[in-house]
């Protein structure tokens, strides 16, 4: 009696859900994945696989529609035809990408299961499993439902959408995973955006142009996100770039956003897939942004089924670019250069809080315009460096060799020691926050230099060849000046500090001795106690000008263990 009772709890609990995914409310992870299970028990055509635990302890899924039905063989179809990979609730707050992938599924099974020119279509259900468990109504301050939800932060409260290139979560090493099982063509993230109001439902931010690969980066821009516009038009939603504006309100402008690989998409844009986050608008009622997103899923569908050999074609081409890339370009920053953007917005204007007594901002719904506004869209590179043949990276970076083994990079262990002439890298400058950001102190302004060296290698040591697939993640996360090094999220932190020091008053007699024999030194230190007066007023800055530049001085300070190396 107590289990048919149990069982038609269930029953009735899954209709119930199945009931909801476009009304006020939205499942939570245990629900999601019964549902899933059921997906993939009643249906050849999907297949849902654990791929790795969350930091919470449960694992994180991906389910394949248009698979293989064998976990090896749907795997490698995704890699080697045309693949969309739907990443949902990596902020469960903003969950409209987990109602809206359910509304795909059930749209596609209701419309009879057609596979003929469909990509291989993967979708996490929930990869923020921790944030899922964290549920409440409230931690959305300015968000219109769903009524309940889950939180921004994981069971140890990152941001999992900074987290893509330092790895700090278990939940990215599952990512990672599924990532490269698949090697998507198009990625979208899917999100519920705050800041101003305006007439959209829902904005896009697409990888940025300049840097991908020409044909890519045509295509994408050229012809997917059109019709993206036309898809999403002909169902009564307008799509607008991002509203990221330049001033308070969207008037003064909106600047293509930095996709950066810390994040979802910027690390999809690395790997070469065309890349998006979207974002609803917050204002709007769940159900309506669950709606856009939809639409929007259905318009990236549509048009990879019509484009297929064009997608893998570019793809292709995205690859040959990148093995002759000869300098990475880096510091991308949006130039003041403007063009002009059909926007629908709101009136706004500044009357008295009564609240604080000062000017607030106030947008007016009843005053709705359409007009141009400037778009900065275009991106220059302020940086670029060389890229080397191969890097090494010595054997007690360990954690860096998981990073770079997770991201599925090829590498070999060096068997027997050598000598071989390398570039080496010292750090010159660097700044820190005094807080840190996503549980770092993430260096920015980094200057290197490199010199060339007789270096001995260890066996243990790696060499990883930058002539291999996702050529420019390699290079993005080893040359320490690039924004998403591994030296800007702290793992070399231990090399750029100085270890050993001296006592003023021992060093005093010895650095006496040292000018002595040394002309050219006691010159220099000489002209700038002339020209330097706060170096002339500190003896311990003094006796550090001789100690840097004698034998005490410890030769690894600020040099990395990480070297580069050009094929003879
Ligand atoms: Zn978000």
């Amino acid at each position: 009696m107590k289990l048919i009772f149990f069982v038609l709890l269930l029953i009735f609990s899954l209709q119930n859900v199945k009931a909801q995914f476009d009304g006020n409310t939205t499942p939570t992870y245990e629900e999601l994945i019964e549902i899933y299970e059921k997906l993939d028990a009643e249906n050849d055509e999907i297949e849902l696989y654990q791929m790795g635990q969350a930091d919470y302890g449960l694992p994180i899924y991906v389910c394949i529609i248009n698979g293989a039905q064998d976990s090896i063989a749907s795997f490698e179809k995704a890699r080697n035809s045309t693949t969309l990979l739907i990443n949902n609730a990596i902020h469960p707050g903003e969950p409209d990408g987990v109602n809206a992938s359910l509304i795909w599924i059930n749209n596609w099974i209701k419309k009879g299961k057609k596979t003929e020119k469909l990509p291989v279509i993967a979708i996490i259900p929930a990869y923020n499993v921790g944030g899922m468990m964290t549920r409440g109504s409230s931690s959305r301050a300015n968000q219109e439902g769903p009524e309940q939800y889950g939180f921004r932060g994981n069971a140890k409260n990152l941001d999992l959408n900074r987290d893509f290139i330092k790895m700090d979560s278990k939940n990215m090493f599952a990512f990672a995973k599924i990532y490269h099982a698949l090697d998507p063509d198009v990625f979208i993230d899917t999100h519920v955006s705050n800041g101003a109001d305006y007439q959209y439902t829902i904005s896009h931010i697409a990888s940025v142009r300049e840097r991908m690969a020409p044909d890519l980066g045509q295509l994408m821009h050229e012809e997917l996100i059109p019709h993206l516009e036309n898809c999403m038009a002909k169902n009564d939603f307008d799509l607008i770039p991002y509203v990221n504006q330049k001033g308070e309100t969207p008037e003064e402008g909106i600047v293509v956003f930095n996709d950066l690989p810390r994040y979802a998409m910027g690390y999809a844009s690395l790997m070469n897939a065309m890349s998006f986050t979207i974002e609803t608008h917050m204002l709007k009622p769940f159900p309506q942004r669950v709606q856009a997103t939809l639409h929007f899923l259905e318009g990236a569908i549509s048009w990879m089924s019509l484009h297929q050999p064009e997608i893998e074609l570019a793809r292709k081409e995205a690859l040959h670019w990148e093995e002759n890339m000869e300098y990475y370009p880096f510091n991308f920053k949006a130039s003041e250069k403007k063009d002009s953007i059909l926007f629908k917005g709101y009136a706004f204007s500044h009357p008295i809080s009564g609240l604080t007594g000062l000017k607030r901002l106030k947008y007016h719904r009843d005053q709705p315009y359409e007009k141009y506004i400037p778009y900065y869209n275009e991106y220059l590179a302020q940086d670029s460096t060389f890229i080397p043949d191969y890097y090494i990276v010595q054997s007690q970076c360990e954690d860096v060799i998981e990073k770079l083994d997770a991201n599925n990079i090829s590498m070999r262990r060096i068997e027997e020691k050598g000598t071989i002439l390398l570039g080496r890298y010292k750090i010159l400058r660097f700044e820190s926050p005094k807080k840190p950001y996503e549980g770092h102190f993430l260096h920015s302004k980094i200057e290197k230099e490199i010199s060339l060296i007789y270096k001995e290698f260890k066996p243990g040591d790696v060499i990883i060849s930058t002539h291999q697939k996702n050529k420019r993640f390699i290079i993005s996360v080893l040359e320490p000046d690039t924004p998403d090094s591994y030296f800007a999220w702290n793992s070399f932190d231990s090399y750029v500090q100085q270890k050993e020091y001296f006592s003023s008053y021992v060093f005093e007699d010895k650095a006496l001795e040292i000018l002595e024999k040394n002309e050219n030194l006691r010159l220099e230190f000489e002209k700038k106690k002339a020209n330097d007066t706060e170096f002339a007023n500190s003896a311990r800055a003094q006796l550090t000008f001789i100690y840097e530049r004698s034998e005490f001085y410890e030769p690894s300070h600020n040099y990395l263990p990480v070297y580069s190396g050009m094929e003879e």
